[in-house]
């Protein structure tokens, strides 16, 4: 079985074929530029690759409610040339499989769940902190969508009392995207991420924004696992830290074995690596072609 794989991210676009199993055989990757190149090469990758369906995992926030007029597109971002482009339809009249179509964030949380870190269980939040932060949600088995889909990256944390960047996001200023993605850590420390040292105070301000976030996603959503990716999270030393804060935050108030003796398996890197967001949107290509087979 032969699926296509999509992975579109406000940088770069990752495209790849892969199986059942979850195994990546081929991949390539090209920038993300004026959508309407961007779509020239996805075709010319996947023309000839004879795949069964397509899975779409997308920066958004996107249309995925089947009855909107702007469905398959990104509704808001600062992208030239993006937001409201039919980013589904312009692929649908190309390959006539069915498609799979969600956000780069629940793709990935959702392969996390089929194969990665989350193997076996019905439910995990997935972080990606890096030029954005992106929240995914698995619960009870699915993917979790509603009036639109979680976009957790744009919670309203507590401010650091000794924190006086005034926060990077155009939309809401201090949202927790605004005061801890990668770009609101370089505007904030005037360096980048990768060049402060590993004991340097960002990392404890890093962890206690995020903290904050786990804590809400776990007290929202009580999910079975938590999975930390993206750029950010190479610093090694956040992952412990981040622990730290939640267990500080819970303060022993919730009675769950994982929050107690488990957090180090309880709060984990992506079992998937780098491949989290690509097999993600595979597993989201092969979810379609089994809908399309047994909905008949
Ligand atoms: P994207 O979010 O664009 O898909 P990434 O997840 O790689 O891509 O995130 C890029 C962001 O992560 C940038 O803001 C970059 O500065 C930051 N970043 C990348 N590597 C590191 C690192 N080792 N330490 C801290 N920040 C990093
Ligand atoms: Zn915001």
């Amino acid at each position: 079985m032969r699926i296509g794989a999509i992975e579109a991210g406000g940088t770069k676009f990752v495209c790849g074929i892969g199986s059942e199993s979850g195994i990546i055989e081929d991949r390539i990757s090209f920038p993300t530029m004026h959508p309407e190149r961007v779509m020239e090469q996805v075709i010319e990758y996947f023309t000839d690759k004879k795949v069964e369906a397509i899975g779409i995992g997308t920066f958004g926030p996107i249309d995925i409610d089947p009855h909107s007029e702007t469905y398959g597109c990104v509704t808001t971002t600062p992208k030239p040339g993006w937001s409201g482009f039919p980013f589904l339809e312009t692929l649908k009249r190309e390959f006539h499989v069915p498609f799979g179509w969600d956000t780069d964030v629940n793709a990935a949380a959702y392969g996390e769940a089929k194969w990665g870190a989350a193997q076996g269980l019905d439910s995990c939040v997935y972080f990606t902190i890096g030029t954005g932060i992106g929240v995914g949600v698995y619960s009870e088995g699915r993917l979790v969508h509603g009036l639109v889909h979680p976009e957790g990256g744009h919670l309203l944390p507590r401010r650091h009392p000794d924190d006086r960047f005034a926060g990077h996001c155009p939309f809401h200023g201090d949202c927790l995207e605004g005061l801890a993605a990668g770009p609101a850590i370089e505007a904030r420390w005037g360096v980048k991420g990768n060049e402060l040292g590993a004991d340097h105070p960002a990392w404890a301000m890093e962890a206690y924004y995020l903290g904050q976030a786990v804590t809400s996603a776990i007290l929202m959503l009580s999910p079975k696992m938590v999975i930390m990716g993206g750029g950010v999270m190479q610093q090694k030393q956040l992952l412990p830290m981040i622990r730290a804060e939640v267990r500080r935050n819970l303060n022993g108030y919730l009675n769950a074995a994982a929050l107690q003796i488990g957090m180090d398996n309880y709060i984990v890197a992506p079992g998937l690596g780098d491949n989290a967001g690509l097999s993600g949107s595979l597993a989201l290509g092969l979810a379609a072609l089994e809908r399309s087979t047994y909905s008949v």
